[in-house]
């Protein structure tokens, strides 16, 4: 089996959509292994973005993602990294296609990064990467 880290991001949190995330991932099929709300550090965020350090969106994605309350979840079943990222869609919520979690529920506001709702990670080393950081004492 495989485990994701997957967040719902403060834009996310704060229109009340951590319920609707959740559901979509018990309806595909996949289990919670852990589940936390939190209100990311920067110094989180910097271990948790280190592979954008220097882009022209980091500062503003640090921000955003430090501005709030996030929900936190280790999803766990056989290839549910890959499984996640389809049930997220596109990075670009406004290409993100209709029945993916982007495409169904967000929109571009405008904003210097663009907020997407979720995040998930991308392979099986991220996710062990990312899990440590926001589930220090989980059990791997
Ligand atoms: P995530 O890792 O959050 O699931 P992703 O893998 O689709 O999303 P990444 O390329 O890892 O996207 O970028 C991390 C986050 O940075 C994106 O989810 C988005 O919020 C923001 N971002 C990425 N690219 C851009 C961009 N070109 N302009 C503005 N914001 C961006």
């Amino acid at each position: 089996t495989e485990r994701s880290l997957v967040l719902v991001k403060p834009d996310g949190f704060a229109r009340g959509l951590s319920g609707e995330v959740l559901r979509r991932i018990e309806a595909k099929g996949y289990t919670l292994a852990a589940l936390a709300v939190t209100t990311p550090t920067r110094e989180q965020l910097a271990e948790h973005y280190a592979e954008h350090e220097g882009k022209p969106f980091y500062e503003p994605l640090v921000e955003f993602m430090s501005s709030g309350q996030v929900t936190a979840v280790v999803i766990e079943g056989n290839r549910c990294i890959e499984g996640f990222r389809a049930l997220a869609g596109a990075t670009d919520p406004t290409a993100a296609l209709p029945g993916t979690i982007r495409g169904d529920l967000g929109r571009d506001w405008g904003k210097k990064v663009q907020e997407n709702i979720v995040h998930g990670s991308d392979s099986p080393e991220s996710a062990a990467r990312e899990i440590a950081i926001w589930f220090p004492g989980l059990a791997t």
